[in-house]
């Protein structure tokens, strides 16, 4: 969405020379969008948590990855950097792709849906707790991957908001995740984050060892298989601005795991 948009939509924006400067609740379209592509699959199908995901590449013998948007509803930037990788073409490997996994939370705008958080329903060592977090979760066992990521945002700044973790990467305490984590935030902070947005500089997070109930934790305590949570900040940073720097994220680390897409044609 560009400024005048933004402005259009009801967003606030505040008259800075500064690009990409937003404060306030992003108050634009929340709808999923219609996919580039015909949908692989649907979780929960003829219920009112419905949700479809999507399959790209699986041509060759690569890696497959899973990509995770909209776990907390009013977390546009995850979902939105979802449905933009749906354009993709991969050039090795394959991805599932969920961009609204919980569609209910999604169209209410906000973070949990009517059973609750779904990213507190994931116990290591147990069942997950609710239906739709069995259905997601067995899509992830059934697709065997190298890689999962899922993507998030957060409110404020690190160490200076103490309830937000700012913009930072959360890897699990599996194989090279953390080492992932580390490359990939200081080539963020060297290449993307503006000298003058500096409290807007990536952390790694601590490592997701399986001790709280999230999708990230199982993946890498009961799978073994490195994973991601992805946040982005939304303070003074402008939902467009969010999502291209979470697709970039997201394509960063699927590709420090050997699914590769076809370079970006625009
Ligand atoms: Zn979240």
């Amino acid at each position: 969405m560009n400024r005048r948009a933004a402005l259009a939509a009801g967003t606030a924006v505040v008259g800075t020379a500064l690009g990409g400067i937003v404060v306030g609740e992003y108050e634009g379209d929340t709808s999923p969008a219609v996919p580039p592509l015909s949908a692989t699959g649907t979780l929960l199908e003829d219920t009112d948590r419905e949700t479809t995901y999507y399959e790209l590449g699986g041509g060759d013998d690569g890696p497959t990855g899973v990509i995770i948007g909209g776990v907390h509803g009013d977390e546009v930037n995850g979902y939105r950097a979802a449905e933009a990788i749906l354009d993709w073409t991969l050039a090795k490997g394959s991805l599932i792709v969920v961009p609204w996994a919980d569609v209910a939370a999604i169209r209410a705008n906000s973070r949990e849906g009517p059973d609750g958080d779904l990213n507190r329903k994931f116990p290591a060592g147990e069942e997950p707790k609710t239906e739709l977090a069995r259905a997601l979760w067995n899509l992830i066992v059934d697709t065997q991957p190298e890689i999962v990521v899922d993507l998030h945002r957060s409110r404020g700044i690190f160490e200076t908001h103490d309830r937000w973790v700012g913009q930072a990467i959360f890897p699990t305490a599996t194989g090279d995740a953390l080492e992932h984590a580390e490359t990939l935030v200081q080539d963020l902070n060297d290449e993307i984050v503006p000298r003058t947005l500096r409290f807007h500089r990536f952390t790694v997070g601590n490592e997701l060892g399986g001790n709280r109930p999230m999708i990230i934790h199982k993946v890498g305590a009961d799978l073994g298989t490195a994973g991601y949570i992805v946040e982005l900040t939304e303070f003074l940073l402008d939902l467009e601005t969010q999502v291209d720097w979470t697709t970039l994220i997201a394509a960063r680390l699927l590709g420090a795991h050997g699914i590769e897409r076809v370079a970006a044609d625009r």
